[in-house]
């Protein structure tokens, strides 16, 4: 009987139907140089353009080593790249973006450091072809989760990486909601290591992640894996509240050496507008963490699978050649009429 395959790779898509094409002539060339049985799930995260019909015709054509996982909405990169992890049959797992960001051709360096022993492989990318304003602020974010966690990766936003089995099945074990994978993945990293990787512009198409998504990424990193934030808060409390403190003794003095005064009322106001500003900070910061609670006790999936296209894992190659006639759910078989076709997604 064969064996499954060696190298699983993830790739979520969500509205790329410009880069698919391309990506798929440079992937599938990439893994079939590089002289492993291998398997690539694309997970569809709920697209509403082309996507998923692509998708589809792509597994038609090579059914050996496509496998599609479709989501009927969308439950955003993090939960797909999950989702993907659930499927892998593969002994090392290679998450890479659509966009052709990640360079596939950086494969083979990623899987020799997994056959050189470590379980987890990041990666820094030497050149980062993004924006000014995305490279700033992601610096400052890596330095920020570099204090308030115990994660250490250079560069947290790459998500060109590796994982073997077992720390793919450990991932698997949790059920964590709005998660950040390289760093849960870290958690539990036994042996980790960092490469340096190209890093392109975006083929085509536009970022998917809007600065409000991005806010709310980062906010999943560091309120999901540290409580740092909220003891940093308990001491900015008792710092002012000393310094309050010593405020109302020092007002109390000029009151019975001076009398009444009521000049600096302004900066009354402006102290009253700062701490109030901290307060309400604070409660947002007990929030995300209440919110994180709330989210996990609730106990819900994480998200909904609507089809998986895939050949039984060993497939004979007559039965592959069934495959490629594979009667795909109608949803993504057919052309969508208009731009809003994407059955079965809720908004
Ligand atoms: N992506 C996804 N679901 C989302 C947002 C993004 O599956 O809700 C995918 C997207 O298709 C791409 C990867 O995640 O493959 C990274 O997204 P993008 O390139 O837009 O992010 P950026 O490079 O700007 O950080
Ligand atoms: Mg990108």
């Amino acid at each position: 009987m064969m064996a499954g395959p060696d190298v699983s790779v993830i790739v979520p898509v969500y509205n790329e139907e410009r880069v698919l094409p391309r990506l798929f002539e440079r992937l599938y060339a990439a893994l079939d140089s590089l002289g492993e049985r291998y398997e690539i799930i694309f997970v569809n995260d709920g697209s509403r353009d082309r996507s998923a019909q692509l998708l589809a015709a792509q597994f038609r054509a090579r059914p050996d080593v496509t496998r599609v996982v479709l989501f009927n909405g969308n439950f955003g990169q993090h939960m797909a790249i999950m989702a993907g992890f659930e499927h892998v049959r593969g002994q090392i797992a290679i998450t890479l973006d659509a966009d052709l960001q990640n360079p596939p051709e950086e494969i083979p360096r990623l899987v020799a450091e997994i056959r050189a022993g470590h379980d987890y492989v990041g990666t820094i990318r030497r050149q980062r072809e993004d924006s000014a304003f995305r490279r700033t602020a992601s610096k400052a974010m890596n330095r920020l989760r570099e204090r308030i966690t115990r994660i250490e990766m250079t560069d947290q936003g790459c998500m060109l990486r590796a994982y073997d089995r077992a720390l793919v099945d450990t991932l698997n074990a949790c059920q964590e909601v709005n998660t950040f994978v390289p760093a849960l993945a870290y958690t539990f990293a036994a042996r980790p290591t960092e490469i340096m990787v190209s890093h392109e512009e975006r083929f085509a198409g536009e970022s998917k992640y809007s600065l409000y998504k991005l806010i709310r990424l980062n906010f999943d990193l560091m309120t999901g894996f540290s409580i740092v934030p909220l003891q940093w808060f308990s001491l900015v409390g008792i710092v002012l509240s000393l310094g309050a403190g010593a405020l109302f003794a020092l007002l109390l003095v000029r009151r019975f050496m001076l009398g009444a005064e009521v000049e600096g009322v302004f900066t009354l106001f402006a102290l009253m507008f700062f701490f109030i500003g901290i307060v309400l900070f604070g409660i947002g910061l007990m929030g995300e963490y209440v919110g994180r609670i709330q989210q996990e006790v609730r106990r819900r999936p994480r998200y909904r699978v609507s089809a998986v296209l895939e050949a039984p894992p060993q497939a004979s190659p007559e039965a592959l050649a069934e495959a490629s006639s594979f009667r795909i759910p109608s949803a993504v078989a057919a052309e969508p009429p208009s731009v809003n076709a994407a059955s079965g997604s809720k908004a």
